[in-house]
Parts: structure tokens; C-alpha cells; sequence
């Protein structure tokens, strides 16, 4: 079905304007699919104008045509539309997904669009879920700094919260050697492999990371999270240049992004707005009494003017609260 449904993409494509089939009766005539199949994927072609070619495209299912049920303890049912006929397959789910399935069953979720993927040599069911979030909008407001010597520190009013980074840069270390012998071997395949194992890594510590800063949040009644907007950061050609040569940098942007991402996905969950700060004098000024200086030495900001001592990057966190520098456009 899903190589039926990639072939269909490709002749809809290749057929001039005119003659694209609207309706899954128009469709028969290039490809048998079921009609649910057929619908959904007209819109997904249409919904990707810019396509010219689908190296895959799944199948999907709108929420008419798939349902998912429990079939007690913890086991899990969805059934969808085949070739052949409707089946119901049973489905591996985890806790996580268990509480958002649960909503969808007693009606707190709407149901969007379900499609069927391969990865590797298992299939994926993706469904999309709209969730109603109550949202708090009378707590605190907590600054989060993403940092090379720790990963994150979260400062609530003066509360604060470390992710140290030396676990992290360890891995990384380990994999770069790694990665530098196999590349004298030229082994391509096992450093694709190694790229990989690697991103699922980060991937996963991201969202340890995340899940426990929401949860921080959660404790001390935060209805806003203020981050640096790091798309701000404007490189010189000759930044980028090296960038782009040294993989375990532009790794390194990539895993900050994505932590970004995570944090704001479950704090839009959990009810909390996310607000993104400009960075400028961020680890400059002094976040008690906010004089500024030129530059802060070691790893404490100690101030000269109210004798305030904090870490850099608590400092950093509190002034990112504070949004000193101004919301990000
Ligand atoms: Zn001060």
C-alpha cells in the first residue's frame, strides 16, 4: 500500500495540470488503493505544491477512516483500511502516549490525520492529537541559558537549576575519535551508523533534560519560560565556513535547537507561554541591581557595584527572565 501510494504521487506528478484526478473515482484509472487512502493522499500531494518527485509518500488516514481502541491492560489496537480489507493490528505503545490516547478515548482530544511509516525494518503508526491546555497565566516567569560548560541553567526569582555539561561533552569527545578512526578507515556505512546512534543520544538526553525543567517549572509555578533567540546569531562567512568543516560544531548548534524545541512543545502542554529573548547583554549586566560591565571573569559574575555573586549562567538565566535586552521579534 505505501509503495502503491509513493507511485501515485509520482504519476499525479508527472500528469499535466488538467488531467490530475480530483476524486478517488478520477484516481482508479492510475492506481488501485482504497478510497480513504486514495483522498488523503490527493490532499497530502496538494498540501506540498512545491513537490517534484516522492522518494516516499505514506499512506494517511483521516480520523473517519482509522480508529484506535484499547484491548485492555496494555495493549492497544488501531484499525485502518488495507488492500485487501480493514484490519486491526495490534500496536506497541508507551507510557507517554498511553496518557495522550487515553484523552483521545474519553473525547478531551481531537483526532487528526494517522499515517503509516517504515523506518528501518518496523512500521510506525503517526498520529497527530489536538489538545485543549488549561493555561496559567498568573505564575512566574523563569529564564532558561543554554551554555557549553553546563547544557542548561533555569533561574526562577533566583531559584536556579544546573544541567552540567561534562557527561555530555564526554560523549561527544568519545564519539569525535571514534568517528576521526573511522573516517581513516573511510568506513562510510559505519560513520553514517555512528551519526545516528549519535543524534538518538542527544536526542534522548534532550529530552531527560527538558522533561526535568518543565517539571522545575511546574514546582515553582511558572506561567512564562524565556529562552535566547538563537536564530539571532549572525555568523561571518568565515564563521560559517567553519562551521560547516567542523561537524561537531554544527552537531553542537543542532542539539541546542533541539532542546529549544523540546522545551517549548512540552511547556505549551503543560499551559506555560514561551517567549523568546534578544541576547545582546545577556551575561553582561549584573541581574540584581543591573549595572553593566564590560566582561565577566571566570565563572562567577561578581558585581561592583552591589556586591551581588551569582554564577555566570544563573546570572545569564535570571537577565533571560528578565528579558533585559528586549523580546525577540
Ligand atoms: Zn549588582
Amino acid at each position: 500500500m505505501a509503495d502503491r501510494c509513493t507511485q501515485f504521487g509520482n504519476t499525479f506528478l508527472g500528469l499535466p495540470k488538467e488531467n490530475r484526478p480530483k476524486t478517488s473515482k478520477q484516481a482508479s484509472e492510475y492506481i488501485t488503493l482504497p478510497s480513504a487512502v486514495t483522498c488523503q493522499a490527493i490532499r497530502d500531494i496538494k498540501g506540498k505544491p512545491k513537490a517534484r518527485r516522492f522518494k516516499k509518500l505514506w499512506p494517511g488516514f483521516n480520523n473517519q477512516n482509522f480508529r484506535i481502541e484499547s484491548a485492555g491492560g496494555a495493549c492497544w489496537k488501531a484499525s485502518f483500511p488495507t488492500l485487501e480489507k480493514r484490519v486491526g493490528v495490534p500496536i506497541e505503545v508507551s507510557q507517554y502516549q498511553v496518557k495522550h490516547l487515553n484523552a483521545l478515548l474519553n473525547g478531551e482530544a481531537k483526532q487528526g490525520t494517522a499515517y503509516l511509516i517504515k523506518r528501518g525494518k518496523e512500521w510506525y503508526l503517526h498520529l497527530s492529537l489536538t489538545l485543549t491546555v488549561e493555561k496559567n497565566s498568573q505564575g512566574k516567569t523563569m529564564g532558561i541559558d543554554l551554555g557549553l560548560t553546563d547544557i542548561a541553567v533555569a533561574d526562577i526569582e533566583g531559584k536556579t537549576l544546573f544541567f552540567p555539561g561534562g557527561q555530555a561533552a564526554y560523549t561527544r569527545r568519545h564519539y569525535a575519535s571514534l568517528r576521526r578512526r573511522l573516517q581513516k578507515k573511510q568506513a562510510h556505512r559505519a560513520l553514517r551508523k555512528l551519526g545516528n546512534r549519535e543524534s538518538r543520544w542527544i536526542s534522548d538526553q534532550n529530552h531527560k533534560i527538558s522533561r526535568r525543567i518543565i517539571a522545575f517549572a511546574q514546582a515553582n509555578n511558572a506561567s512564562t519560560i524565556r529562552m535566547e533567540d538563537l536564530t539571532g546569531i549572525r555568523l561571518t562567512s568565515k564563521q560559517r565556513k567553519k562551521q560547516r568543516r567542523d561537524k561537531g560544531r554544527s552537531l553542537h548548534s543542532w542539539a541546542f535547537y533541539q532542546l529549544q524545541q523540546f522545551i517549548e512543545y512540552k511547556a505549551i502542554l503543560a499551559g506555560i507561554k514561551v517567549e523568546y529573548v534578544n541576547r545582546d547583554k545577556t551575561s553582561l549586566v549584573c541581574s540584581s541591581c543591573g549595572t553593566e560591565r564590560s566582561r565577566p571573569s571566570g565563572r562567577w559574575y561578581v558585581c561592583g557595584h552591589c556586591g551581588s555573586r551569582k554564577h555566570i549562567d544563573a546570572n545569564a538565566a535570571a537577565n533571560i527572565a528578565k528579558a533585559i535586552s528586549g523580546l525577540a521579534a
